[in-house]
């Protein structure tokens, strides 16, 4: 196949070394393909370089020419450092600086070509100068390290004259070595090679074939608009970025379909009667949200092929009662129900909604988790494997690793933060394979719901039930503390409990545990007449529990926590949150944490203590929390301000990078990639090759996820 030149090592190019290499293997480009994928950052018109003569005061301007002498200046203000530099054309020269950079006596020496790209002023005595210029080497002086092929006429062609490529420096690989590797590398692309996107949608769109598409990305025309290619929207552009979308959802659509071939072995059916049961357990009037999250999941449950949806609803959106109907319908079909929680006191509260909701009705339930005894458990685990337990309710690790059920239909998973794909994957190895239900209330941008969840269905509960009392939320500077204290008196005096939140990140763990711990003491100190403890992540498992618990019961007034309590307790009569240092935290963060309060019937307020100096994402991100308390316009702006890799705080969510396209600019690809791969694998008109080059692309840049 000629297109295997496009899967070769980057070794395989001229210029291309063992260092260079890894440095490259760092940024995650490992073959030819993986570097014609990788975009510009930006382009830069350099077609029509100034001449220096040409350079009037105020302009912006563009010009190349070689260094005649550069290093530090004398400056009259002490600690103040000018790099200047002398640079010459066929018409002229003119006096470069660039303030407070003198480590670029290291980089810009005498007789180096460059390009500068920068504002001409006037200055003083001094005359005409370009300050602070964007620069770029175009060849090193006779001194200098002499880059492979740079004696070649080709580079003049490839580094001005033309629209510019301009790459983001990768290790040792400088912007304009990468120009030179990708010039090679689009040399390597067949002209009549695979393309993995479709005739027909090619045909529609007008999209330029796959070769000129990658050269046109990144040596385009002249005729080419700068501006759409900053923006990148040219058709070659959005064709790679369409194609490189489509191939990740055909990705996910396979492993849909194929799970869609699998049967369970238990498949719910749906009567009057049953819906009749299901009205006698209901408590409320179910939201607009609420009934549609039902109906799709109750669907899923009388399909021969095993359910994997998502729940999705903000904390307080009423997920519970949405799964305990379905859980109804299973139970009522004869079968057995798992519902799982991430943290023991979590699975009890699941277990106390439950057991309130479903009294007087004829289910058997039970609670397993490491607080029920052993002699209990030894009763337990046989009823359940023998079907007389009809609802399980524990946490995850008990459920998957102790429990065997005689009848297992739903799975129903709390997973708050995270995504099921290992539990799913327990369960299924277990032999078992229910319909799996993960519920979480972080609120994912539908962006990422396409990517990390594009093999999963999902359902969405926006807003909050009716009758709920908003959170007000309050900005304030750490200077008015003694306010905040006065609020957390009066709040704790009408018999409220209160949170006060404190940032702790992995970088400095240690300093923010004791800044955590020192709050602690100073609260003590300050509120001697109440009750205030500590809780952190480094607490031991039962200290923790035991704290937690004090809190719950109200035995706790104020509670001293870390982030733990993120995916902490439901304590209705907590009505006060303090942040500490709310400039440190994340917005998804901000939002989750502030879920814990407005739980119960009194108003509540949240109060985000900043301290000077904040950053412009940090004011973005308060002035958002105060803004709006939707989790799902919160969780947009936390994906437009932080970018998707960090949307979940870490890498493990496993979203994959995608090359070229970007989730928030090119989120009309997106849907249109994820819609027709969908169709196309349904419908079974994916050709062979097609879904091979797509399992291959998987295997390769996704390494351990297995399409089919
Ligand atoms: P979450 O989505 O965070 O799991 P819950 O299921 O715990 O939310 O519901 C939050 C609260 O709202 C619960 O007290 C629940 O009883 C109540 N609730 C849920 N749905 C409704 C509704 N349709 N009308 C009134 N109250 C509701
Ligand atoms: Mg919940």
């Amino acid at each position: 196949m000629t297109e295997d030149v496009l899967q070769l090592p980057l070794q395989f190019l001229k210029g291309v070394g063992p260092r260079k290499a890894a440095d490259l293997k760092k940024a995650g480009l490992n073959t030819v393909e993986d570097l014609l994928f990788r975009f510009p950052r930006r382009y830069e018109d350099r077609s029509r370089l100034q001449t220096i003569i040409s350079l009037r005061p105020g302009m912006t301007a563009a010009i190349s020419g070689e260094v005649l002498n550069a290093g530090l200046a004398h400056t009259r203000r002490p600690g103040f450092r000018l790099f200047q530099a002398l640079v010459q054309d066929a018409s002229g020269q003119i006096q470069v600086v660039w303030p407070n950079q003198a480590f670029l006596k290291d980089v810009i020496r005498a007789h180096q070509r460059m390009v500068l790209f920068g504002k001409v002023e006037l200055w003083g005595s001094r005359g005409l100068q370009v300050t602070d210029p964007e620069f770029e080497i175009i060849k090193e002086g006779p001194d200098g390290i002499v880059d492979p092929g740079s004696g070649s006429k080709e580079l003049d062609i490839l580094h001005t004259g033309r629209i510019v490529p301009v790459y983001e420096r990768t290790g040792s690989v400088t912007p304009n070595m990468q120009r030179r590797f990708v010039w090679q590398a689009l040399a390597q692309v067949p002209p009549d090679g695979f393309d993995p996107v479709p005739a027909d949608i090619l045909a529609k769109e007008q999209w330029p074939t796959r070769r000129d598409a990658l050269r046109q990305a990144h040596f385009p025309d002249a005729s080419t608009s700068i501006d759409a290619l900053n923006a990148f929207a040219t058709p070659a552009q959005r064709r790679l970025i369409f194609e490189d979308f489509f191939v990740f959802q055909t990705g996910l659509a396979l492993r849909r379909h194929e799970n869609a071939q699998v049967k369970k072995g238990l498949v719910c059916a749906v009567d009057d009667r049953i819906r009749e049961s299901a009205r006698k357990v209901l408590p409320f009037k179910l939201t607009p949200g609420q009934r549609e999250s039902l109906a799709e999941i109750v669907a899923d449950l009388q399909q021969p092929w095993p359910m994997q949806r998502l729940l999705q609803g903000d904390v307080g959106a009423g997920k519970t009662i949405v799964a305990l109907l379905a859980a109804v319908v299973a139970m009522d079909n004869g079968f057995q129900v798992a519902v799982m929680a991430p943290t023991e006191i979590l699975a009890e509260q699941h277990y106390r909604t439950i057991v309130k909701v479903l009294a007087g009705r004829p289910y058997r339930t039970a609670l397993l988790t490491g607080r029920v005894t052993a002699a209990t458990r030894r009763d337990l685990l046989p009823a359940i494997q023998r079907g007389e337990i009809n609802l399980v309710v524990g946490t995850q690790a008990l459920v998957q690793e102790h429990v065997t059920f005689k009848s297992l239909a739903l799975a129903v998973i709390d997973e708050q933060h995270r995504f099921g794909v290992v539990q799913r994957g327990t369960l299924a190895a277990k032999g078992l394979n229910p319909d799996v239900l993960v519920m979480t209330a972080t609120p994912i941008p539908r962006t990422l719901a396409l990517t990390e969840c594009g093999d999963m269905e999902v359902s969405v509960i926006r807003g909050l039930p009716p009758g709920r009392k908003p959170i007000r939320t309050l900005l304030k500077a750490d200077s008015r503390r003694d306010e905040v204290y006065a609020m957390i008196r009066d709040e704790i005096k009408r018999g409220r409990q209160v949170y006060a939140i404190y940032p702790l990140v992995e970088e400095s763990e240690k300093i923010d545990l004791k800044a955590a711990a020192a709050m602690a003491a100073e609260l003590t100190d300050v509120f001697p007449e109440f009750t205030v403890a500590l809780l952190h992540g480094r607490m031991k498992g039962d200290e923790k529990e035991q704290v937690m618990r004090a809190f719950a019961s109200g035995a706790l007034q104020l509670l001293v926590s870390t982030t733990v309590v993120e995916v902490g307790v439901d304590v209705a009569n907590a009505s006060l949150m303090v942040v500490e240092h709310a400039e440190r935290f994340g917005l998804s963060q901000l939002h989750q944490l502030r879920g814990r309060i407005g739980r119960g019937e009194h108003a509540s307020t949240c109060v985000l203590l900043y301290q000077a100096p904040w950053t412009d994402d940090a004011r973005e991100r308060l002035k958002a929390m105060v803004e709006t308390s939707d989790g799902f316009v919160i969780a947009e702006r936390d994906l437009q301000l932080r970018g998707p890799g960090d949307f979940f705080g870490t890498r493990q969510s496993g979203l994959p990078t995608l090359r070229a396209g970007d989730l928030t600019r090119d989120l009309d690809l997106l849907e249109r990639a994820h819609e027709e791969a969908r169709v196309r694998v349904d419908a079974g008109t994916l050709s062979l090759e097609q879904q091979a080059y797509v399992r291959s692309v998987w295997q390769r840049q996704f390494g351990l996820i297995t399409v089919g």
